[in-house]
């Protein structure tokens, strides 16, 4: 067994699959994010693109997996993404909005006691975030699920599991090395889909803890963290594999691991995005 094989193995790829074409668009869910999604979402607004960056890589779609498997032991990253083709420039990030930044107390306690979407009628608990303060690297999620909103942390549960196996075999730990975070900090009913306002409500306290832990690296996991991040409706297809910006911070978009459960042919995919991120963030460390 080849080592790429054996580290696919261990974080969970399983058997060949092939989305049909257009499988993804028209999935329910899809279609019903589009029907969802207000026109009028106020998300902070788009900054000139950034210069291009010679570095900038995609990545080709992978065609094995395998089924899920705890990892007692991981083996150190050594893996190798399939040659990486050059793209065109990043894409561009939405500009700060401008706002007085709380000490990280205060922003908890504000998160605690927010009441300014419809989500805090429902939530159990709010979901801040966790992990290291001054870690580098900074993973961002959609929402809270019923797990998270139970426990008031972010990614537990089987996702939580699959996202810390998989942070593991990059030689990453997660609560030294990552900060975790979503971009609403509520849960939204029957893990729908978070709405426009709700977005536009919650926007300011990611953008603060942004501003605070001053990442090396971003992390969006899954299509909805990438779209509000990169202020775009493009696909994670179109947006993975590629190295963008968010306030001038290097981000890369993956597949969130909730996702990943329910679609394991893509855990190769989401292991390449993470190769991908673990060398980019190597030479930006080294920079
Ligand atoms: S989702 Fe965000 S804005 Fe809405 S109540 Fe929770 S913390 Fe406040």
């Amino acid at each position: 067994m080849s080592r790429a094989v054996l580290i696919q193995s261990v974080i969970g790829l399983g058997p060949a699959w092939e989305a049909r074409p257009g499988w993804f668009e028209q999935h329910p869910a899809a279609l019903s994010r589009q029907a969802e999604a207000p026109a009028d979402v106020d998300l902070a607004p788009v900054e000139p693109p950034a210069p291009p960056r010679p570095d900038i890589v995609s990545q080709p779609e992978p065609t094995t997996l395998v089924a899920a498997q705890p990892s007692a032991k991981l083996p150190p990253l050594s893996a190798e993404p399939p040659p990486l083709s050059a793209e065109p420039p990043p894409i561009a990030s939405p500009a700060p909005e401008v706002l007085p930044l709380l000490e990280w107390d205060a922003l908890e306690r504000a998160v605690r006691d927010c009441r300014d979407c419809r989500l805090c009628q429902t939530r159990t608990q709010t979901v801040f975030g966790r992990g290291n303060r001054q870690a580098r690297w900074l993973l961002i999620g959609e929402a809270p699920g019923e797990q998270e909103d139970r426990q008031g942390q972010p990614f537990v549960g089987r996702a939580g599991q699959l996202l810390d196996n998989m942070l593991t075999a990059t030689g990453l730990d997660r609560d030294r090395d990552v900060y975790i975070a979503n971009v609403l900090k509520c849960r939204p009913p029957g893990n729908r889909n978070p709405g426009g306002d709700e977005i536009a409500a919650c926007q300011s306290y990611l953008i603060q803890q942004i501003r605070h832990i001053q990442p090396t690296l971003i992390l969006a996991l899954g299509r909805f963290a990438a779209q509000t991040l990169l202020q775009t409706e493009k696909g994670i297809g179109q947006l993975r594999g590629k190295l963008h910006s968010y306030q001038d911070i290097p981000l890369i978009v993956s597949y969130h691991p909730a996702y990943l459960l329910r679609n394991q042919p893509d855990k190769l995919k989401a292991w390449q995005d993470l190769v991908f991120a673990k060398k980019t963030f190597g030479r930006l460390s080294a920079d």
